[in-house]
This record gives C-alpha cells, structure tokens and sequence, in this order.
C-alpha cells in the first residue's frame, strides 16, 4: 500500500475510471481512499440546530485502493509504485516505469546503507533494466 495522501493518482475501474485528482485521506484498515472528486454522493441532511434548512450534502466516498495508480510527475504515466533503499539507508518509494523516486518513506538505518543491501537497492533496481 503505497500510495500516500496528497498522490496525484488515475482512477482506473468504476464510474470514475480515467479521473486523475489527488488523494485527500488514505485508510489503511479498509483499504480505501477518497480521492477529490471522485466518487461523489449527495448525503440527505435531516433538519438540525448544525442545518436548520436541512439538505443535501455532496462528499466524497472511498474508492479501492486497488481502483487507483499511482500518476507519476516524473515520466506522466499511470504506474505502480515500488520501494528501494538508497545508499544511505533510507527507503524511497519509485516509480516502476521510469525509475524516479517518489519521495522518502523511512529515514536512513545504517544496516540498509550500500554495502550490506543486496537487493532492492537503487544500484541493482538501475541493473535490472
Ligand atoms: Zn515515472
């Protein structure tokens, strides 16, 4: 699960599918994320002291996080994410198509630095290609 509040992402399946917008809240225990615009309902608002008018309320529902890619700002292309360490020891998240990193998800730790990690580092995610 590696898509994080604030990731330009493309909706891939259900009414929303080909919408690119921002993720506003990520839930980890469902699995689900809102993302702005997409997946709108209007919520019927009883009369009360917060709405003496009553009405009708337009929000965002959660969609499938397995309904979302990741939207890379580097190559523009839906893609998945990964995640490597770099030589220093901290974890990155990169995109699979061309590469970049996505920003830091854990700080450096001294047995991920270079020399002891094999795999997954950024040298042998570059060899692969
Ligand atoms: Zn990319």
């Amino acid at each position: 699960m590696l898509i994080r509040t604030g990731d330009t992402v493309e909706v891939i399946a259900g009414n929303g599918r080909g919408t690119r917008s921002r993720v506003i809240k990520v839930d980890r225990v469902t699995g689900k994320a809102i993302v702005e615009g997409v997946n709108r309902v209007y919520k019927h608002i009883r009369r009360s002291q917060k709405y003496p008018q009553g009405g009708r309320l337009s929000k965002e529902m959660p969609v499938q996080l397995s309904n979302l890619k990741f939207l890379c700002s580097s190559c523009g292309a839906a893609s998945r994410l990964g995640a490597r360490y770099l030589a220093d020891g901290s974890k990155e998240r990169y995109c699979k198509k061309c590469g970049a990193g996505a920003g830091q998800i854990a700080p450096a730790k001294a047995v991920h630095a270079a020399a002891g990690a094999g795999k997954n580092t950024l040298a042998a995610t570059a060899t692969k290609k």
